[in-house]
């Protein structure tokens, strides 16, 4: 069994500005996300088994698509496990990222894996275990565009001193030749 999900993860450019902003919300005290960890959830699988591996290996590679462009301009917060988190996340998530959730879903749901029901809100975690008492922003000093390109699988391992991710498999999205 492995704990799965599937992400987009940010170039060097957009983690570069990520940091800079968990640096700009240093008030809120808490645990930064290590750099390396940074990213969008695009569906939470949970717990597979190993023989299902194979399938969610197969939809990774037969995703296909453009690059799309976002931009993080809103921060939130909200508890989990009773453990505030902050994140940054599109005010208006494109369609191709609302797409990609939904195709994602759907075929994970028909090779029968577990996906959860839900509102999908995208988002990109910054801060574990922030505090309560600040006052945040809305928003960003500065948006963030994100050329989104790069869709992996995470394997996702928790830890006493945090969780740790490995990618099993991933692809880019690329440009239609004209
Ligand atoms: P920790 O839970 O120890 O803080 P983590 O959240 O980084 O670590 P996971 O819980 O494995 O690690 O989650 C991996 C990703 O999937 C994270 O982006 C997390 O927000 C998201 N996620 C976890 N559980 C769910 C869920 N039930 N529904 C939607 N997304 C989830
Ligand atoms: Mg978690």
């Amino acid at each position: 069994m492995q704990r799965l999900f599937f992400a987009l993860l940010p170039d060097g450019v957009v983690r570069k500005q990520l940091r800079q902003l968990q640096k700009d919300l240093k008030q809120a005290g808490g645990r930064p996300v290590p750099e390396e960890n940074l990213h969008l959830t695009l569906l939470f699988l949970g717990n597979v088994e190993a023989d299902k591996m194979d399938a969610v290996r197969d939809i990774v590679a037969g995703i296909e698509g453009e690059p799309f462009d976002l931009v993080l301009d809103t921060l939130g917060g909200f508890r989990q496990n009773n453990v505030r988190v902050l994140w940054v996340g599109p005010s208006e998530p494109p369609p191709e990222l609302e797409a990609l959730h939904h195709s994602l879903r759907q075929q994970a749901r028909k090779n029968g894996l577990h996906v959860g029901k839900g509102t999908y809100r995208p988002h990109v975690t910054l801060i574990r275990k922030a505090g309560l008492r600040e006052n945040l922003p809305e928003k960003p000093n500065q948006n963030i565009p994100w050329a989104a390109s790069r869709l992996a699988l995470l394997a996702s391992e928790l830890l006493p001193s945090g969780s740790r991710y490995r990618i099993l498999a991933e692809t880019n999205l690329t440009e239609y030749a004209s």
